[in-house]
């Protein structure tokens, strides 16, 4: 059916519902969806599938991750993984580490937006009434290992942050009007509050928060608000901290510096260049779920200018890791520190520390619970731009803080309308989507103070900035940022409305995010806001749109098709020898943008595949970056 996204016989070992029924294992057709994991029985002579056995939604689903086989497992129960649900564990046997790998890929993109994604699990099986793991004889028993392959989604880059602290679907309009939950208790500083360790400095914007030293640990007392959890430093002190700058204790490889957990192939190529040191070194996520690479810039060779090469780390049968040559580690930085000292296969050791820390991300406003700004702590540095509501201009926050603000032109926005909204976007969180930090609505004209992007607007810089001819990596990353950032819009039930290469902005690093998301709604120009008008977006618009002014996350979907059009053109103007009246007439007959030069017929396939016709029959952005991500792995 052409709806099933993966489909393999594995191994199942049954529920084992009462602490004396026997274990027992049996061949299982597994069938994946959008919407469930199924099994079926199976005929293995024939081939075929018979009736179905059992299904988990995987809107339940909590976690998915990796069992470590039993000591003796025979060959068909090696390569075993856990999708744990409401009822426990399912346990699930793949014939190679491959399929396993590619199926827990995919459960983890297919749950990212899950609620009550689990922070820690069970790393090995539930046999006779007891983990094997940490002995505990509770099925029910909280996980014993923190997740260090993240649950939910894992990408190259963007959604990782997100991966480890999972949003809640609950659509943010909703959020934004009910009054909060009551506080929690303040749990007891026990053993059970969680431990956090600061991965940047963090010096507090409000008075209500509490600085952070990069590498202390600080107790967390309360998360009743995604962005900014309630902690504890080890002095006793109390505040807000932005709950993206920590990372929880013992999790894994965020403490270190040489991990640089944001970053792609060409992202870590373009660093590693740049610092120019021979045996400059960082690591990062493989593009293969789960995976790491060591990546390593060499002057070796004859090559004049140095060059990168990538080791993926690999995972023996008993979990150990080694790189190029096999000399066995358990852990990732015992691994690390041996090839600092060791070249062993490499074309050096692992010399120096190449960091992407120096930048700490944006936070969800500037200070817990602040969304005025005070304007006497805006300097003005530069001007950007000009754009529909007037001037851009590059500035610091505090004297220290980058920081975009936009100056809104008088008459040219609905304001009040806007201040209302600003407060709702400001809880709208992405690594591809410019954050906006908070507005100055006490003066004329108002400021909307956002992210500041230091490669400026993606359109300019597909036409004039990529210094070299881009690769096929290149181009697809950029598409692969935008479908991230608008996948996430499209969780939280957000329209973006005016999705197009203008509306997008490029950071230091070469990532791609979008925004002026929800904006148009606000502005004051009929030119623009009417679809007859000279400002409207014709050229990214779908029929529906043209035809009866009817906005959806699929005419969204509609604009991204056509955003992809302008990366593989390099920034051309889509039909470019129409007229926008011309344009209103001829798509909704059927006209549509031929294939550009750069784009083979798969990356065709995916944007003709926002150009249909019906709305309904266009893939959704979950979908879609999904598609995209896929035939990024297949070029890396
Ligand atoms: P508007 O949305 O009001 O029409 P734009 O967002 O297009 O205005 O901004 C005008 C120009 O200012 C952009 O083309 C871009 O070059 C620059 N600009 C806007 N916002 C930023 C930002 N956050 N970081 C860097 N440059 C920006
Ligand atoms: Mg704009």
């Amino acid at each position: 059916m052409s709806d099933n996204i993966l489909e393999e016989v594995f191994v199942k070992r049954s529920q084992q519902k009462k602490k004396t029924s026997p274990l027992n294992y049996k061949e299982r057709l597994f069938v994946l969806t959008q919407e469930k994991i199924a099994y079926y029985d199976y005929d293995a002579d024939k081939g075929k599938k018979k009736g179905l056995k059992g299904s988990v939604d995987i809107e339940k689903i909590k976690c998915v991750e990796l069992v470590q086989p039993e000591p003796n497992a025979p060959q068909e129960r090696k390569y075993a993984f856990q999708v744990i649900y409401d009822e426990g564990p399912l346990y699930i046997f793949a014939k190679t580490e491959d399929v396993r790998s590619v199926w827990i890929k995919k459960l983890k993109e297919l749950v990212r937006f899950n609620k009550d994604l689990m922070q820690k699990y069970h790393p090995c099986f539930w046999v006779d009434g007891v983990w094997l793991c940490c002995h505990q004889e509770v099925k029910q028993a909280m996980g014993c290992k923190v997740l260090d392959t993240k649950n939910g989604f894992k990408s190259g880059t963007s959604s990782r942050r997100q991966s480890r602290k999972p949003l809640p679907p609950t659509p943010i309009e909703e959020k934004a009007s009910r009054p909060l939950p009551p506080q929690p208790p303040e749990p007891p500083a026990s053993s059970s509050s969680m431990t956090v360790i600061a991965e940047y400095n963090y010096t507090p914007l409000s008075a209500q928060d509490l600085e952070l030293r990069k590498d202390e640990e600080y107790t967390i007392l309360e998360k009743s608000d995604l962005n900014w959890w309630r902690a504890r430093d080890k002095y006793g002190k109390e505040g807000y901290i932005p709950s993206n700058y920590v990372v929880e204790a013992e999790n894994g490889l965020e403490r270190f510096d040489w991990y640089c957990k944001n970053m792609n192939r060409s992202q870590a190529e373009q660093l590693l260049k740049s610092e120019n040191k021979d045996g400059g070194f960082l690591v990062r996520d493989s593009s293969k779920a789960g995976k790491y690479t060591v990546s390593l810039f060499t002057k070796a060779g004859g090559d004049t200018g140095g060059s990168c090469k990538h080791y993926n780390i690999c995972t023996a049968a008993q979990g150990q890791f080694y790189l190029a040559e096999k000399h066995y580690f358990n852990t990732i930085p015992e691994l690390i520190n041996y090839h600092q000292h060791n070249a062993a296969g490499m074309v050096s050791r692992l010399k120096y520390i190449v960091s992407n820390r120096a930048q700490p991300p944006s936070t969800a406003g500037l200070g817990y619970g602040v969304w005025e700004i005070d304007p006497r702590y805006l300097t003005f540095i530069k001007e950007l731009g000009t754009g529909q509501f007037g001037v851009v201009k590059y500035g610091k926050w505090q004297g220290q803080h980058d920081v975009a603000i936009k100056m809104i032109k008088e008459g040219s926005m609905s304001e009040e309308e806007f201040i209302d909204e600003a407060k709702i976007m400001m809880k709208l969180r992405h690594e591809n989507l410019v954050q906006l930090y908070g507005v100055c609505t006490k003066q004329r004209p108002i400021y909307i103070v956002t992210e500041f992007l230091a490669n400026g607007c993606l359109l300019t810089y597909l036409k004039e900035g990529l210094k070299q001819h881009p690769t096929a990596v290149q181009l697809l990353e950029m598409c692969k940022d935008v479908s991230e950032g608008m996948a996430y819009l499209e969780s939280q039930q957000y329209i973006h409305r005016d999705l197009a290469a203008r509306n997008c902005l490029v950071d230091a690093n070469g990532t791609v995010k979008v925004t002026d998301f929800g904006l148009s709604r606000y502005v004051l120009d009929d030119e623009y806001t009417s679809s007859a008008g000279s400002k409207f977006p014709v050229r990214w618009s779908p029929p529906e749109v043209l035809l009866y002014s009817k906005f959806s996350s699929k005419s969204d979907i509609w604009a991204y098709g056509v955003l992809m059009w302008e990366v593989y053109t390099l920034g051309r103007l889509p039909y470019e020898r129409l007229s926008n009246t011309e344009i209103g007439e001829q798509v909704p007959r059927g006209l549509r943008l031929y294939r550009p030069q750069l784009a083979n017929e798969k990356v065709y396939n995916i944007m003709s595949s926002c150009w249909h016709e019906k709305a309904e029959e266009r893939p959704n952005f979950q979908e879609l970056a999904l598609t995209v991500q896929d035939l990024l792995y297949e070029l890396q």
